[in-house]
């Protein structure tokens, strides 16, 4: 294998000649989305306010998926948080203990419950929460732990559920990266208290625009019903007397899903193991090849985990064998061989202007509430791990098609031709 070569940035062929675009293409919307969409459209159900019809009918499919007692669909992986984090009872001044390495929409709701977020270290091989950090920054005002499983791979549950029981926290998983993933056989999503999955249109499983909840515990499903839902389903399905005397006016939200949504997404469920087997085969050939060269890591999965719908690939990038050449000057040379590498596209979390203690305590929030004030790890440098790791993750493309061995295997070349040609 020719793996020197001058490099495409200086002149020399480009490694990857193959047409990508068609094999990268996601989501995939074949004859069966479009006749399910036909038969909704049909039957009239385009807005479903109790719980029957499509959006029934993809509860009870992704519930059976799961193995899950309830499942609730919701217009958004947001809103599906917001519910479970209603749901598990967090309230005004709990502290819940997340991640920063995530999309905004894991955190972000909880500000609307008037809970502080309080950021942990992820593990930089897994990028998912560090068990021990987590420990590390519990209080008496903790109240729950929010894992995500970043990328498909499973967070360590074992030890997070240990924690969460030794201190009886709450553990709410955002799947949203996840959906088919298992830990130790088990689906993610059904390893906490409660797991949400996003069905946006980029996610593995689709809805264009979607989300749903997953849980066991029929409390935790009612409270994410009343918060967000009209009375027609809330009259159907509360039981706790609680709950039920809300029942004619929910509690103001409205998140229900779409029928047209839950009949795509009701599909897509039908394909995901399929897809899923397709996209770690082809993730297991891009990581094999890529073992052993200097100045990448390709990403582990640990023991007794696989990670299903693993949504996009990542590497981490080290740049002393290289002669300490900045990451921007290695992706731009893999950019100029045909590689669809980028620099880390999730900003982290706890440097954002929303979780600064002046939004947080001192102005508030600016829908005027003020948190009450407590040591929480929101400044550049509090979190050395993770800053650490994020500044050094180089994005690849998920490679969701059959067939794409041909591609796989230029993506690896070009990145070992990359590396040899930085180390002369
Ligand atoms: C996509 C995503 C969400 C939010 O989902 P939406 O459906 O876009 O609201 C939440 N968490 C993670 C990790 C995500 O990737």
């Amino acid at each position: 294998m020719n793996q020197t070569g001058t490099l495409a940035i200086s002149g020399g062929p480009r490694a990857v000649t193959i047409d990508q675009e068609p094999l990268l293409r996601w989501p995939q919307v074949g004859l069966e989305e479009v006749a399910a969409i036909l038969d909704v459209l049909r039957a009239g159900q385009l807005s479903v306010t109790n719980r029957s019809g499509i959006v029934a009918q993809l509860e009870d499919n992704f519930a059976a998926y799961e193995g899950a007692r309830f499942a609730l669909g919701r217009n958004s992986g947001t809103a599906a948080l917001h519910c479970a984090y209603f749901g598990a009872g967090i309230g005004f001044g709990d502290e819940v203990i997340v991640t920063s390495y995530t999309w905004l929409a894991t955190v972000a709701p909880l500000l609307h419950l008037g809970a502080l977020p309080v950021f942990a270290e992820i593990d930089p091989l897994t990028l998912t929460l560090d068990p021990e950090d987590v420990a590390r920054k519990i209080t008496p005002q903790t109240r729950a732990i929010v894992p995500v499983h970043m990328w498909g791979h499973p967070a360590d549950m074992d030890r997070i559920n240990a924690v969460a029981r030794e201190h009886g926290l709450k553990v709410i998983e955002d799947a949203s990266h996840a959906h088919g993933s298992l830990y130790h056989g088990r689906k993610t999503g059904t390893l906490g208290d409660v797991g949400c999955f996003s069905l946006q249109a980029s996610k593995a499983m689709m809805a264009g625009e979607g989300g749903i909840l997953v849980t066991d515990d029929r409390g935790i499903y009612e409270r994410a019903l009343v918060l967000s839902q009209s009375p027609g389903r809330l009259h159907q399905e509360l039981t706790d007397p609680e709950l039920a005397r809300f029942a004619g006016t929910g509690l103001g939200l409205k998140y229900r899903m779409h029928g047209l949504a839950a009949a795509l997404a009701d599909v897509q469920l039908k394909k995901l193991d399929a897809l899923n087997a397709v996209r770690n085969a082809n993730h297991d050939r891009l990581t094999a090849q890529l073992a052993g060269v200097a100045g990448i890591t390709p990403p582990i999965t640990a023991p007794g985990c696989y990670r299903g719908a693993y949504y996009e690939y990542r590497l981490r990038y080290d740049p002393e064998p290289l002669g300490a050449l900045p990451v921007d000057t290695f992706v731009e040379r893999l950019q100029a061989e045909g590689v669809l590498a980028a620099r880390e596209r999730y900003p982290l979390q706890h440097v954002q202007t929303l979780y600064s203690d002046a939004v947080l305590f001192d102005e508030g929030l600016p829908w005027g509430i003020k948190l009450p004030r407590r040591r929480i790890y929101n400044r550049a440098g509090d979190l050395p791990v993770t800053e650490s790791v994020h500044a050094r993750l180089i994005a690849l493309p998920a490679f969701p098609s059959a067939g794409s061995e041909a591609l796989i295997d230029q993506y690896a070349r070009a990145i070992k031709k990359v590396v040899a040609g930085s180390l002369a």
